[in-house]
């Protein structure tokens, strides 16, 4: 595609740095046929390609956001289906980022739309304040149907709607005692939603990973990985979250032995492994965050590597959902499948597999229309596989499936610990 960036835009790193993803887009179009907005809504506004011209047009001629182009930019999902389809290899992730910083910087939303997404913000990274959050959804929800009447409060009602119906049990992080000689050493990421959401996730991964040997580091300090508010294009509360868990991680690093940083929502993992790029131009942090990001690692990726026992077959059909953020933006699509069948379930693939579910962190609340369109055509898919259980690698999928159906709904790792010596799943007990 032919741009027509002035030198003077051109000093700007990050207009660089679009400039040169949007030269390699060579409108074909086929980017098109995989984009779960396009699919839905069948606009070339809300496609990959439509969308990359309307970032070249507001970039190129310095213009801030308008409505437009917010409505078709906050329509995306980030899902990363077109970067896993494109043949040019366009980097789409690092061009719809920088637009939403660019949105945020220059576009003044409409009252409710701003408070929404400051309530987000203030909520969802901290732990403490989502689990009140959640208690008070829980009492709340009987308002979801006439708060979803008024448009704009309609982000509210699907809040109320996601509030699991019972809170779950808190679990102290209690790291059991590897035994010795360990074969490795890792940070657990603990992260934000996924332990007010399900500690039963980590509590599993702890189990496995000690009875295969595997040291736990428990670093203190450590939070949000960011990835929630950088969707957001609120990018300097993104780069405060990224900084601080560097800086915990990488007194770890320093003191030496350490194999992996291990994240089991793959949605965080995404963003870790990308905050080498996200910091780039952070002189004082740039070499750590790249260090950080190297060792970043999907915990299906780390098991892959510890060539786990085969064992015999068990009776249980699994219906394997891959989250976007672990088959697009991690690019990880075989291996938690291959690990589930070398574990002894039979792993069942859904049609649509590339399709996102409509989960993609804020969005079920922000899209609620086109989250629960995304969120029906994925049930029905998985459904039709006839599973006894669904397994995904990121919570944000396990909350937004498990809303749209009676199938249990488990962590890979989950049931990966119940073969390998672990107790089964709850949600499987009946
Ligand atoms: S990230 Fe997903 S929703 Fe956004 S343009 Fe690409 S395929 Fe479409
Ligand atoms: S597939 Fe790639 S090159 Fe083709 S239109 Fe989409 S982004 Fe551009």
């Amino acid at each position: 595609m032919q741009t027509s960036f002035t030198p003077e835009q051109l000093a700007d790193p990050h207009v660089a740095e679009s400039e040169k993803i949007l030269r390699r887009c060579v409108h074909c179009g086929f980017c098109t046929a995989t984009c779960p907005t396009y699919v839905t809504l069948g606009n070339e506004l809300d496609s990959p390609r439509g969308r990359i011209y309307l970032i070249k047009d507001m970039l190129e001629n310095d213009r801030p956001a308008d409505r437009e182009v917010v409505t078709h930019i906050d329509r995306c999902l980030s899902c990363l289906a077109c970067t896993t389809t494109c043949p040019s290899g366009v980097d789409y992730m690092h061009l719809i980022d920088h637009a939403r910083v660019h949105i945020e910087q220059t576009y003044r939303r409409p009252l409710a739309d701003r408070l929404i997404r400051d309530l987000l913000a203030a909520i969802l990274p901290y732990p403490a304040r989502f689990r009140a959050a959640l208690a008070l959804a829980r009492i709340a929800r009987p308002l979801a149907p006439f708060l979803r009447r008024m448009k704009p409060l309609a982000p509210l009602a699907a809040m109320l709607d996601l509030a699991p119906r019972r809170a779950a049990k808190r679990a102290a992080r209690t790291i059991p005692a590897a035994p010795v000689p360990t074969r490795g050493r890792v940070i657990l990421l603990d992260g934000c939603a996924q332990p007010t959401l399900d500690p039963g996730i980590n509590a599993a991964t702890l189990r496995l990973l000690t009875r295969l040997g595997i040291a736990v580091a428990n670093p203190k300090g450590e939070g949000c990985c960011g990835a929630l508010v950088h969707h957001m294009g609120r990018e300097a509360q993104a780069l405060d979250f990224a900084r601080r868990n560097i800086d915990v991680w990488m007194r770890e690093v320093d003191a030496g032995g350490l194999d992996a940083i291990l994240v089991t929502a793959s949605g965080c993992g995404t963003t870790i492994k990308d905050y080498g790029h996200m910091l780039r131009l952070d002189p004082l942090y740039a070499e750590k965050a790249a260090t950080i990001s190297a060792l970043a690692k999907d915990i299906t990726e780390y098991l892959s590597a510890l060539d786990l026992e085969t064992l015999p077959k068990r009776d249980l059909v699994v219906a394997y959902h891959s989250a976007c953020s672990l088959q697009h933006g991690q690019k990880i699509t075989a291996l938690p499948k291959r690990l589930l069948q070398t574990a002894g379930f039979t792993v069942r693939d859904p049609a649509e597999g590339h399709l996102c579910c409509g989960s993609a962190g804020t969005y079920n609340i922000l899209q609620p229309e086109i989250s629960a369109t995304l969120k029906r055509r994925k049930v029905k898919n998985l459904e039709a596989t006839r599973p006894d259980v669904i397994a995904a690698g990121n919570i944000g999928c396990l909350t937004q499936i498990a809303s749209g159906t009676a199938i249990p709904i488990v962590h890979t790792v989950e049931l990966l610990d119940w073969a390998y010596g672990g107790p089964k799943p709850v949600k499987l007990t009946g």
